[in-house]
C-alpha cells in the first residue's frame, strides 16, 4: 500500500474549503505513514472572479499562518502520522526572483513545481483554448513548462506533468485529445523528461486524472513507460485531493500501474531531502 500521499490542498488554497487538520486525520484514519501539505502559491496569476464576486488571485498563500498551523497539527499529531510543510508553486518567469526569496526565508520539507498560466491564461478557463485551441495549446504549455524550469529548479518534483489534457478544447470547445498517443507530443515531453533525470528531480504521478475521468493518473502510462526507458526512476504520488474524500484517491490501482511499469520506489521529502519507500509493501 502506497502511504504517502504527497500532493494535498486544504483551506490554505484558494480552491478548497477542507480544514487542514480534518485533512490529516482522514489520513490516519486510512492508515497513511506520510501526510505532506502542498498548499497553492500562484504569485502574478492571471486575476479571475473570485466567490464573493469580486477580482482577485486565489492563490496566494497566507505562508505565516499556514506553517504555524501545519506545524501545530504535526505536533498534535506526531505518534499517529509524519506531517510535512510543502507547497506547490505555480511556475511563472516573473515570480521566481520572489519565490527564491520565499525558499530561502521558508524551510519548506517539499516543493512542487507545476505550470498553471501560460501565455497569461490559466488553461483551465475556455479562453486560452480559444486563442491556442488543441494540440497548440497542449504544445505551448509543454514548451512554457520546459522555458520555466531551465530557468527556475528549486523544486522536488514536477508536478502533473500532462493534467492540460483534462481541459483540452477545439475551436468549437469540444474536448480533444483525452486519450493522445505519445508520438503526438513525444518530442517535447522527451525534453521534459530528460531535464527531469538530468536534474535529479523526482516526476510527479498525480492519481487526480481517475477522478476526472481519464481513467489513468496524470501523466499518462506513455510518459511514465517514456520515463522509465530514458532511465527515470524518482517519483513522488500524490492524489491533489482539494477535499477529504479525493486524498489518496485510487492510490491502490495506481501501486500496481507503477509497479507493471517497472517503478520500485517512490519517494517522501522531509527539509527537502528524499527518503525512498519501496513500492508494494
Ligand atoms: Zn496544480
Ligand atoms: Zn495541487
Amino acid at each position: 500500500m502506497i502511504r504517502a500521499d504527497m500532493h494535498t490542498h486544504s483551506e490554505f488554497s484558494g480552491d478548497s474549503k477542507a480544514p487542514a487538520e480534518g485533512q490529516v486525520k482522514a489520513a490516519i484514519e486510512s492508515g497513511l505513514s506520510w501526510y505532506t501539505f502542498t498548499d497553492h502559491l500562484d504569485l502574478y496569476m492571471p486575476l479571475c472572479e473570485q466567490e464573493d464576486g469580486s477580482i482577485g488571485n486565489a492563490f496566494i498563500l497566507d505562508i505565516p499562518a499556514y506553517t504555524k498551523e501545519v506545524a501545530r497539527i504535526r505536533d498534535k499529531y506526531k505518534d499517529k502520522i509524519s506531517v510535512f510543510t510543502g507547497i506547490e508553486l505555480g511556475l511563472l518567469d516573473k515570480a521566481f526572483p520572489d519565490y527564491r526569496r520565499i525558499l530561502n526565508e521558508t524551510p519548506f520539507d517539499f516543493v512542487l513545481g507545476s505550470i498553471h498560466t501560460v501565455a497569461d491564461m490559466d488553461p483551465y478557463f475556455p479562453e486560452y483554448w480559444k486563442k491556442y485551441p488543441g494540440k497548440k495549446g497542449v504544445i505551448l504549455y509543454f514548451e512554457t513548462m520546459l522555458d520555466c524550469i531551465e530557468s527556475f529548479s528549486d523544486f522536488d518534483s514536477l508536478a502533473h506533468l500532462d493534467y492540460i489534457i483534462r481541459y483540452c478544447q477545439d475551436e468549437k470547445e469540444n474536448p480533444v485529445l483525452r486519450d493522445y498517443e505519445y508520438s503526438v507530443f513525444g518530442e517535447i515531453i522527451d525534453e521534459v523528461l530528460k531535464w527531469v533525470i538530468k536534474n535529479d528531480k523526482a516526476l510527479e504521478v498525480n492519481t487526480a486524472g481517475f477522478k476526472y475521468g481519464l481513467d489513468r493518473p496524470n501523466p499518462s502510462l506513455q510518459v511514465l513507460k517514456r520515463y522509465r526507458e530514458l532511465g527515470g526512476e524518482r517519483i513522488t504520488i500524490g492524489s491533489d485531493g482539494h477535499k477529504k474524500e479525493h486524498l489518496f484517491y485510487d492510490f491502490d490501482k495506481t501501486e500496481e500501474l507503477l509497479i507493471s511499469l517497472g517503478f520500485k520506489y517512490y519517494e517522501v521529502f522531509k527539509k527537502r531531502k528524499p527518503v525512498s519507500i519501496r513500492l508494494g509493501e
